[in-house]
């Protein structure tokens, strides 16, 4: 790799203002999912790193959440634009290490920065309240703290955004970070790190902690006693386990988990604005969002139209090294992912579905996987309960309104869901009745800082974005005032 700007690559951690290898000396790898090739090999953090930047974050903590909130936001904002000016070099950094291909890389830069842009706004206005007293010498006043020391644990799929969404909004209100990025794509939360203290962020404020054994690490961030708030993006599975180790010390916990998003297209559907709703939905990052639609529901009077048009689109695929100009699909995160992906279509084809396209292991190498639709879907399928994370289209058919909304809430899951009707009567009653986050209706770009981003049901808890995100991140204190006398 050879990135614009060699100043953003770093191999080791960063704590307490300073880059510093792992106290053992041990390294690991970051490899390349596109050719296997090694990236970068970077300081292997533990619990014992871990601690001393939980240290670092409390002794940081007094000076920056009294910092005024003009202060916060100032320094907030020059690191949204250095972020932004340094778009390009981020992105081929996030494409070397995750595979997503640079258009969308450089889409998710600007993404991650405009929540700290909006949150460096944002931070001007958290707001009090008085409330009435029910005695006439006192007063009721409402004040908003940060909550403290807050631990992030972040995904391999979205590197710089799922880290600057948390960051940003934790900085915002006064609270200090520690920071573990995903073993696979720690070198984005590293370059975050360098643009954060080129803008004035000061040392313990901010910290990252990258290795390779997470349980170590999420243990420690989990279990010690002066982390406040763990706020975590990734599976369900792990979320459930970090609410658990979080229980012995009562911490404060954002959970945004994984999703089984429906996408239903009723029979009076724009089918061209369907088709490009679900292209966008489905193959962002390969599959490999959680937002991204898992089970296609389609009435039957729209089916057969609908699953011929979409395959249309799915085989102007090029796949290929995500950094090349004319690759249009990138691969799978490892081999894994991708052995995953084959078990789950092997398993629906065994159960009946059929292969309208695609369907196994790309030709272009063992991390790719072919663009694949399928129909005849059906509920006893994998691919009816579980993320596909992968370039997957299932189509399932539904007859009446009732029986799609049964078949599309039928999952423990409740992230995303989507759907495209002309009808503006049903537009109403779907979304209302459809259990989700978050609620796409003849649109699919739901995702913006203006928004709430977040989940129900096994999805998670906790909001990202929008103005609901703040409060994610403060503590409310009730202060009774007494002994007023009148004049
Ligand atoms: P994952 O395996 O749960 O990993 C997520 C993070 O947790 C990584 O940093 C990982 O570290 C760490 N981790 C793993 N085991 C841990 C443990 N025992 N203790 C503490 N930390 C631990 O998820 P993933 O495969 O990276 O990401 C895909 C999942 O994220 C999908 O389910 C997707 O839907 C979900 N997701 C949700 C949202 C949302 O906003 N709701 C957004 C994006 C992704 P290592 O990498 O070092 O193992």
């Amino acid at each position: 790799m050879s990135p614009l700007n060699s100043k953003l690559i770093k191999t080791q951690c960063y704590m307490d203002g300073c880059w510093q290898d792992a106290a053992d000396g041990g390294r690991f790898e970051v490899l390349n999912p596109a050719s296997g090739e090694r990236v970068a090999e970077l300081a292997n953090a533990g619990a014992k790193e871990a601690k001393l930047a939980i240290e670092a974050a409390h002794a940081a903590l007094p000076a920056w959440r009294a910092k005024t909130a003009k202060e916060r936001s100032q320094i907030l904002h020059r690191w949204f634009r250095l972020v932004m000016d340094h778009q390009e070099d981020l992105a081929q950094i996030l494409t070397a290490e995750q595979g997503k291909v640079l258009a969308e890389a450089r889409g998710e830069i600007a993404y991650g920065a405009s929540y700290i842009e909006w949150f460096s706004e944002e931070a001007k206005r958290v707001y009090g309240d008085v409330i009435p007293a029910p005695a006439g010498d006192r007063r009721i006043v409402v004040i908003k703290q940060p909550v403290g020391v807050v631990a992030s644990i972040t995904p391999w799929n979205f590197p710089n955004a799922m880290l600057a969404r948390k960051a940003a909004a934790a900085l915002a209100v006064g609270c200090t970070v520690v920071a573990k990025p995903a073993s696979e794509t720690p070198l984005s939360a590293l370059a975050l790190a360098v643009l954060g203290e080129e803008a004035g962020i000061p040392p313990g404020v901010f910290n990252v902690v990258c290795g390779d054994d997470a349980e170590a690490i999420g243990r420690e961030l989990t279990a010690h006693p002066l982390v406040r708030k763990v706020t975590f993006t990734g599976s369900t599975a792990v979320g459930k386990l970090l609410l658990k180790q979080c229980a012995e010390t009562v911490k404060k916990t954002s959970m945004e988990l994984g999703g089984n998003a429906p996408f239903m297209v009723f029979d009076d559907a724009d089918l061209e604005a369907a088709v490009a709703g679900a292209m966008a939905a489905k193959f962002r990052n390969a599959g490999q969002t959680c937002v991204c639609v898992n089970r296609f529901l389609v009435q039957e009077g729209i089916y057969d139209a609908f699953a011929a048009r979409l395959a249309e689109e799915v085989a102007k695929f090029k796949l290929g090294n995500g950094a090349e100009s004319d690759t249009t699909m990138g691969p799978l995160i490892h081999g894994k992912a991708v052995a995953k992906v084959k078990e789950m279509v092997e398993d629906a084809v065994g159960k009946g579905a059929e292969v309208l396209m695609g369907g196994g292991v790309s030709a272009v190498g063992p991390e790719y996987f072919e663009p694949t639709v399928l129909i005849n879907a059906s509920a006893e399928m994998r691919i009816h309960a579980e993320e596909i994370f992968g370039p997957v289209v299932a189509l399932f058919r539904f007859k009446s309104e009732a029986e799609g909304l049964a078949l599309a809430n039928e999952t423990p899951f409740g992230l995303a869901a989507y759907f495209y009707t002309q009808d503006a009567s049903r537009q109403w009653r779907v979304g209302e009745a459809l259990e989700a986050g978050m609620v796409g209706i003849n649109e699919t770009g739901i995702s913006n800082e203006m928004a709430p981003f977040g989940g129900i049901k096994e999805s998670g808890s906790g909001r990202e974005g929008s103005k609901y995100g703040i409060e994610d991140y403060v503590e409310i204190k009730y202060m009774c005032m007494g002994g007023i006398s009148g004049s």
